[in-house]
Parts: C-alpha cells; sequence; structure tokens
C-alpha cells in the first residue's frame, strides 16, 4: 500500500514532469526516482532508498535545505530546471501529513538570485509568436522589472534576440525557434500563445481595460507573447509578478539597427578572438578588447546594464541625443563632481535587484530574503540624498530631469534602519527594540539559557560530581549528565532519561519546566520575527514604484558619470549629431585600438563622407595597414556618438545613421565559425537589401572567399549598385586588396579612393597608419611575407619574380641564367606563367602565400624527376 507521503510527492510530480522536484521533508530537500538518481548524478551526491509504500523502496537523494542556492546554479547552468515544493504549513500535533505545494519552478529565465546571475548583464527571458513572417517578441528581466515587447519581420527579431542573448525563450509547441537563437528553449502549448487568453493574462497582470491602453492596440503578436510570459512567470515564479508592473512597447524606429554579426564585428560586447587570451574561458568572462570594456566604468551594477544596453541600442533621434550629451557634460565638466558621485554610487550598489529579491521574498510563502539583501537595499536607499544633493548642485535642466525620478525613498529607509539589525545574523535579523513582542520572547530564551548555564555549577556543587555537565540535543532536549561510575551518587528526584556507554542523562522537574518555556518561546521568537520580517518586506514591496523609479535615475547618473570619465580619460569630444546625410570627423581614432596599442602612438585619421559627395571610400593597403581598424573607427565613432556618448576625435559631426551594418571577407571572419563563401553573400545581400540613404555600410575584404575575379567582378558590383541605387545612397566604407577596384572611381562620381600609406625604409615596410587620399599602386605582399618570417631566399626570388611580372618582362628575362628557378620558365609548361600572373600576393595570408611557393616548387621540380 502507498503511503500518504508518497501519494502526496506522486500528485505534485505528476504536474512538473519537465521538472526535477525538490520535495521539502523537514530540514531537506528530497528528490525520489528518476530525479533522485539525476541529481545524485549531477551534484555528485549519494544516492540512497528509503521505504515508501510496502515492501517496496524509492531511489532517493537530498540536500540540506540551506544548500539549495548553490545545488540550484549548477542544475540551471545544465539545463534542468527544478520545481522547489515547500511545507506550507507548520506541522501540527496529530495530522500526519502537512500540505506542500511547488511555490517556484527555477528557470534560466526567472532567477533571481544574486549567485546565479551576472551582475553586469540583464537576464533576460523571451517569448516568441509568429504568423505569416511577422513575429512577436517579449522579454523581462524579472530580477529588475524590465518588460518590453516589439513586433518586426525575423530579421529584425533575430537582431533584436541577438543583443539580448535570452537565458530562456518560450515558444509555442512545435514552432521552429530563429536560427542562432542561444539559451534555454522551452515549448508551451499553443493555448498559452492564443491571443484571448495573452490578452486576458496582461490585462490582468497591468489591471488595464484593454490593450490600447497598454500601448498594444494592432500588435497581437507583440501581445501573443506577452501574454505568455507573462502566464509563464505565474505559473513558475508568482513572486516576481508584483514587481513587474509596466509593459513598455518598443516604438519601432527608436533605435539604430544592428545585425548580430555587425555587432560581432564591431567587438562591442565581446572579442572576435577570445580564445587569444586564453582558450577554454566561460563565454563573457573577458571583455578585454571591446567597446564595453573601454567605456564601462560604471560604479553600480544596473549602471553597468544600463551602459550595455545603450550600446546595443544606440539612438536615432538627435534631440534625445543631445539631451544624453547635455548629462555627460555635465559630469565631464567637473572631476570633483564626477569623484563624488562615484562615492556615492559604490554605496547605492545594486538597488534594483536588491529591491526584487526584498520584494519577491515578501510573496513567497516562507521568507526567503537573505538579511544581506535588506542591509543593503537600507545602504542602497541611504545613499540617494547625497546623490540628489550632487546632482542639485546645478540647477540645470539635466539635473532637473534627473532629480525628477531621484527619490529619497526616506520612509523605507527609516523602516529598514529601525528594523533590520547592522550585522544581522539568523534568528537576530530583527533590531532590538523594534518589537517588544519579540524583545520580550528573546529575553525569555536568554533566561533560561543563563538558567541552565548556572544550572552545571549548581548541581556540581551540590552532588559532588566534578564532571557533571548539563547538555541539549534535538531528540532528548535538556539532560543533565554523569559518568556510569557517579550514577549512584545522584539526587534521588532525578528522572533517567537515556543510558551512554559511558554516562547516564537526567532530566529534573525544575528543567523540564524551562524546557518546556525555552522551546515554546525559541518557536515562538522564529515565528514572530519571520512574520515581522515578512512585515518589512511587504512594506519594502509597497513602496516598490518609487524605489524603482529611484534605481532607474541613479542608474542614469551611473552612466553619464562613466561616459564623462571615460570622456576625460581619454580625451574624447562632444560630437555634433544632427539630422544631415555626413559623417565628417577631425583626427579620428579607433576607441578600443588606441587602448592596445602602446601609449600615444595610435595615428589618427579624418573621415568626410555624405550622400551627395564623397559616398563611398574604396580603401586599399597592404595586410597590416590599419584598414579594418580605420573602417571599424568610423563605425564605432557613429555608434558612440548616438548612444550618447563622446567620440575618440578632435572633431565629429555625425549625421544620424539609421544602420549600421558591416561585412567582414571570409578569411577574416574567423569568430563566426562558418567562413563560407555562401554565408558571406548571403549577409552582403541583406546588407544590400535593408539599407536606406541613412545607413552606413562597411565591407572589409568583401569577395576575398572566391576566386580572385569572381570575388573582384563581385566586389565592383556592390560597389556600382550602392552607388547607383535610385533609393539609398547609403555611406559607405569598402576596404579591399583588389587595387583594380580603384578604377571604379574613374566612372562612378560619389567614389573616392583612399589607401593607408606605407613607407620603405632600407628594403622594410614600415606602417605609418595614415589614411590617404588616392589608391594603392603598389603591392606590398612581398613585404609582408618578409615580415611573416619566410626565408629569405624564399622572399628573394619573390621580389626577382614580382619585378619580372610587373615589367612584363617575358620568360626568358625572369629567369635569368643560373638562377636555380631556371626550370620554372624555361619548361614547357606555359600554364604556369599565366597561373604565376594571375596571383594576388597581398590578397595572401603568409600561410597562403607558403602554400604557393611549395605548390610552386613542386610543379617545378616535376619533370626532373
Ligand atoms: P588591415 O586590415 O589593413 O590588414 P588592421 O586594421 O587589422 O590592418 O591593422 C593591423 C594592426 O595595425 C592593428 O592591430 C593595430 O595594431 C595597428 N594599427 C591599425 N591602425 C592603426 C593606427 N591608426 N595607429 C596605430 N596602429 C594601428
Ligand atoms: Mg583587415
Amino acid at each position: 500500500m502507498t503511503t500518504p507521503l508518497r501519494r502526496q510527492y506522486l500528485e505534485i510530480k505528476r504536474r512538473y514532469p519537465h521538472a526535477l522536484l525538490f520535495f521539502r521533508l523537514g530540514d531537506f530537500y528530497e528528490t525520489f526516482d528518476e530525479d533522485a538518481e539525476t541529481v545524485a548524478r549531477e551534484l555528485e551526491i549519494t544516492l540512497t532508498s528509503r521505504p515508501m509504500s510496502k515492501g517496496e523502496r524509492v531511489p532517493l537523494a537530498g540536500i540540506p535545505h540551506h544548500a539549495l542556492d548553490s545545488y540550484l546554479g549548477k542544475l540551471i547552468a545544465r539545463g534542468y530546471k527544478v520545481a522547489v515544493c515547500e511545507q506550507v504549513e507548520a506541522p501540527a500535533k496529530g495530522k500526519k501529513l502537512v500540505d506542500r505545494r511547488v511555490v517556484r519552478v527555477v528557470t534560466p529565465g526567472t532567477l533571481v538570485e544574486d549567485n546565479l546571475l551576472e551582475s553586469a548583464a540583464n537576464n533576460y527571458l523571451a517569448a516568441l509568436a509568429a504568423a505569416d513572417g511577422r513575429w512577436g517578441l517579449a522579454y523581462a528581466d524579472v530580477s529588475t522589472g524590465e518588460f518590453t515587447c516589439l513586433e518586426g519581420d525575423e530579421g529584425e527579431v533575430a537582431a533584436e534576440l541577438g543583443r539580448l542573448g535570452p537565458a530562456e525563450t518560450l515558444l509555442p509547441q512545435g514552432a521552429a525557434p530563429p536560427a542562432a537563437l542561444t539559451g534555454t528553449l522551452t515549448p508551451l502549448a499553443a493555448a498559452s500563445f492564443a491571443h484571448k487568453a495573452a490578452e486576458a493574462e496582461l490585462l490582468g497582470q497591468f489591471a488595464a481595460a484593454s490593450l490600447e491602453a497598454l500601448g498594444l492596440a494592432g500588435r497581437r503578436l507583440a501581445a501573443s507573447a506577452a501574454g505568455a510570459l507573462i502566464g509563464y512567470l505565474r505559473e513558475n515564479q508568482p513572486a516576481v509578478l508584483g514587481h513587474v508592473s509596466r509593459i513598455a512597447p518598443q516604438r519601432p524606429g527608436r533605435f539604430l539597427s544592428l545585425d548580430a554579426s555587425t555587432v560581432r564585428n564591431l567587438e562591442i560586447f565581446e572579442p572576435l578572438r577570445p580564445g587569444a587570451e586564453g582558450a577554454g574561458r566561460a563565454p563573457g568572462a573577458g571583455r578585454e578588447g571591446t567597446l564595453l570594456a573601454v567605456l564601462d566604468l560604471t560604479k553600480t551594477p544596473m549602471g553597468a546594464r544600463l551602459l550595455r544596453r545603450w550600446l546595443g541600442q544606440p539612438l536615432l533621434d538627435p534631440d534625445e541625443i543631445g539631451e544624453r550629451q547635455d548629462a555627460v557634460a555635465f559630469f565631464a565638466g567637473s572631476a570633483v563632481r564626477r569623484g563624488r558621485t562615484a562615492e556615492v554610487l559604490v554605496r547605492t550598489g545594486d538597488l534594483e535587484r536588491t529591491f526584487t529579491r526584498v520584494s519577491s521574498a515578501a510573496a513567497a510563502a516562507p521568507v526567503a530574503t537573505t538579511p544581506r539583501d535588506l542591509v543593503s537595499l537600507r545602504r542602497g536607499l541611504e545613499s540617494l540624498p547625497a546623490l540628489r544633493e550632487l546632482i542639485a548642485e546645478d540647477g540645470g535642466e539635466v539635473a532637473g530631469r534627473l532629480l525628477a525620478e531621484l527619490h529619497t525613498c526616506g520612509e523605507t529607509a527609516a523602516l529598514l534602519a529601525a528594523a533590520i539589525a547592522d550585522d544581522p545574523s539568523p534568528g537576530a535579523v530583527i533590531r532590538t527594540g523594534f518589537s517588544d513582542e519579540l524583545d520580550g520572547l528573546r529575553g525569555a530564551a536568554r533566561e533560561t539559557r543563563q538558567y541552565v548555564a548556572e544550572l552545571e555549577g549548581r548541581e556540581r556543587e551540590r552532588t559532588g560530581i566534578k564532571s557533571l555537565k548539563v547538555g541539549y540535543n534535538r531528540v532528548f532536549g535538556y539532560y543533565i549528565e554523569v559518568p556510569k561510575a557517579r550514577a549512584g551518587d545522584v539526587p534521588a528526584e532525578w528522572q533517567r532519561k537515556q543510558t551512554l556507554v559511558g554516562g547516564e542523562r537526567y532530566t529534573t522537574e525544575e528543567l523540564r519546566g524551562h524546557e518546556y518555556r525555552a522551546l515554546s518561546a525559541r518557536e515562538r521568537e522564529e515565528e514572530t520575527e519571520a512574520q515581522l520580517l515578512r512585515g518589512v518586506c511587504s512594506q519594502v514591496a509597497a513602496a516598490g514604484a518609487r524605489i524603482l523609479e529611484a534605481a532607474g535615475a541613479a542608474a542614469l547618473a551611473d552612466v553619464f558619470r562613466a561616459l564623462a570619465e571615460a570622456a576625460s580619460r581619454y580625451g574624447y569630444v562632444r560630437p555634433v549629431v544632427d539630422d544631415s546625410d555626413v559623417i565628417a570627423v577631425r583626427d579620428g581614432r579607433h576607441p578600443v585600438v588606441e587602448r592596445l596599442v602602446a601609449e600615444s602612438t595610435f595615428v589618427p585619421n579624418d573621415t568626410e563622407l555624405s550622400c551627395s559627395d564623397a559616398q563611398v571610400i574604396v580603401l586599399t593597403g597592404p595586410n597590416m595597414a590599419g584598414k579594418s581598424t580605420y573602417l571599424r573607427q568610423v563605425a564605432l565613432i557613429a555608434l558612440m556618438a548616438q548612444a550618447g556618448s563622446f567620440v575618440p576625435a578632435a572633431e565629429a559631426r555625425i549625421g544620424v545613421v539609421d544602420r549600421i551594418a558591416s561585412r567582414v571577407g571570409a578569411l577574416d571572419d574567423i569568430a563566426a565559425g562558418h567562413s563560407t563563401f555562401m554565408v558571406e553573400m548571403l549577409e552582403t545581400a541583406a546588407m544590400l537589401n535593408g539599407s536606406t540613404a541613412r545607413s552606413l555600410l562597411v565591407f572589409d575584404e568583401v569577395g576575398r572567399g572566391t576566386s580572385t575575379y569572381d570575388g573582384m567582378a563581385i566586389a565592383r558590383a556592390v560597389v556600382e549598385f550602392i552607388h547607383n541605387r535610385p533609393d539609398g545612397a547609403s555611406r559607405t566604407l569598402f576596404a579591399t586588396h583588389y587595387h583594380e577596384l580603384t578604377e571604379v572611381a574613374a566612372s562612378l562620381p560619389r567614389v573616392r579612393n583612399f589607401s593607408v600609406a606605407v613607407a620603405e625604409e632600407g628594403g622594410e615596410v614600415v606602417f605609418l597608419h595614415r589614411i590617404l587620399p588616392g589608391g594603392a599602386d603598389r603591392s606590398y605582399g612581398v613585404h609582408v611575407a618578409r615580415l611573416a618570417g619566410l626565408p629569405r631566399p624564399v622572399v628573394q626570388r619573390a621580389e626577382e619574380l614580382l619585378a619580372a611580372l610587373e615589367n612584363g618582362a617575358g620568360e626568358k628575362e625572369a629567369a635569368r641564367p643560373g638562377a636555380p628557378q631556371l626550370a620554372l620558365f624555361a619548361g614547357a609548361d606555359e600554364g604556369l606563367r599565366e597561373d604565376l600572373a594571375a596571383l594576388e600576393p597581398d590578397g595572401m595570408t603568409p600561410l597562403e602565400a607558403l602554400r604557393v611557393l611549395y605548390d610552386l616548387a613542386e610543379r617545378a621540380r616535376g619533370p626532373r624527376t
């Protein structure tokens, strides 16, 4: 016969087939059956068994309840979901089975735990709905309360997903996820996405009368996704719904569009070659070599997250950008203000997430907040008046805007100060003096401890047994223990309780009385403290809207201060951002490369681009000259300017760019891991199709992934197309090693040739990194081969061959008498000469050059063997 406990377990488990069920039994979370086997294997804990019904033992693996967080972290990281089932009533006398309920299903997208989250990045839960080629996307970070949705075509939604990198994505059962979606996929019944159901969820959650009121009129797909997401949270993590209090549908056309491969190419968040500094690192572990790493001088995790968002979503409206610039200028103008603000912000900390944890603790059945959160929340709130004061020093518009939301939250701070101990420990979280009832109960417990402490001395004296001890254990309660040999000397009124190998344990009438008082006082003390805590958390939660608004303002101040700090440290200027069609930069620098090269060795360069004049820049120059760096530099300056940052230049004017799209030729695109020509062409097609006259296009060695003539033809066709299309003269940078491409400037009026200057000193190439008008007219591939360390005779011979070819020399002249390579041209192999002429030394990597040389040598030797 199945025991009631087993029946209860099976019933609950039935509802959570896809999660590991952590079943609370006293001080442990137990797992059974297959879950136990999985958990034992994954966590390397002991698998045992337990009799659960007559004649039947079931596998069992358990973890102590206080260790839940660390074990959860491991399981979530390995892709499991965990249903946490708590005892939701206290065990009562006479009732065998306590009520249990799953209070939360822990999934990658619903985490709030400090130790399971990366502090400087958001943790997104996304939901997707699609119909007729359109997509709805909703996403939330439940650890901060952010909740947004949007609609778009597949490309737009894919780009947004790339930016978000959701930890978990919900989609209808059977639907195909968009390509390259990372994180856990959680299929939901299609019914969750049905419009009516989704609408009901949304109206319920936000207490709204209609979808119009939520700004979702006519956006059915966005609403479907958003509703499904809310439904999922209600099922799995209801405690966080309290602070998901707003949905902010994303306004179409507010942000500069950046596709995933452009974000990668520009190394905004992740370096292209993270392996370079050590393979096998955790993703996101190192951000060195990225734009984010250079600019992130924030002092709070919420500021770091906000800056990250801004770099992924630069703005389009010059006025909105101007407001950010004003705020950066406000901090850039005073090093003292920056310094003092930094000191305050360190105390502000992660107000967003600490608040979120405290407020979800208020809703959870057992109070689950950590005392540490309450202390840091208090400290964070207490920093707000000082932050206000610093900002208010200047009565300008910037200050006004920040201050409007930077509430001091004094009442909540005062409540926490009064209620929470400065250095709380379990059982002593509520401050003495906050509650008379609790103080009274604590007093009783203290008296008992004192009585017990005195009892030992008193009884030793009375009985003369020097080794007498008073102790406590969970099963038998308080006892007096004496060694076996002295058992005869104990007073008659003592009652024997327990016999040990070496001693006897007794109790007395008096001790039992104290024990009863002590235990009930302790129990009531715990209960009272928990209740008081829950009250405090609910009061904090009730002030949520203002606290989150203040946290948002503090995050803004943090980002403005950080951007100002970067501007002053690295010598950035405030760019003019307007509705013109120019990109004009004087002495521009690459923000990341300039930090990586030796102090002040970075060579600044100018840029002049406009739709009507210099629309397309064709940039030529040998390998390693600095072409890629220059291209990215221009794109990054535009991106930084529109994010609100100052830029690395002496002067800059940016006519708003609606899209930055870049394509890096196959050989340079190492990180993508799929350097096929097909992918290159697909992405080029997408770039050409999706761009407007406002876009900025960056092509780096496109066409490289195919044969020389194909590549050249495609490169030229692309330039012509961009130049001639009637509907959009996108500003374009095109780096190429095909010198032939410089000829297009002759026939296309808005194409300009530039090249990266190199000098020769004593036969060696010196890279000057200076961009000059005009096409490169000399091939430096051989020099690069020398730099790469090819053996001297190889380089020398290559130089001879090159000179001969450039002079249009015939085979006889090239093959000087006596040269050992004579056979190369003297043979009947006419094809060899043609092949040589078609070689593109500039387009080769040193390795390729070497391979070609081996080939040639092989063919030359051929006839002799
Ligand atoms: P290319 O694309 O022409 O092969 P890169 O842009 O990759 O060349 O540049 C090669 C290296 O040259 C960079 O890693 C950097 O160290 C250096 N470099 C590039 N541009 C500059 C510059 N303007 N000033 C100083 N060093 C530069
Ligand atoms: Mg390059």
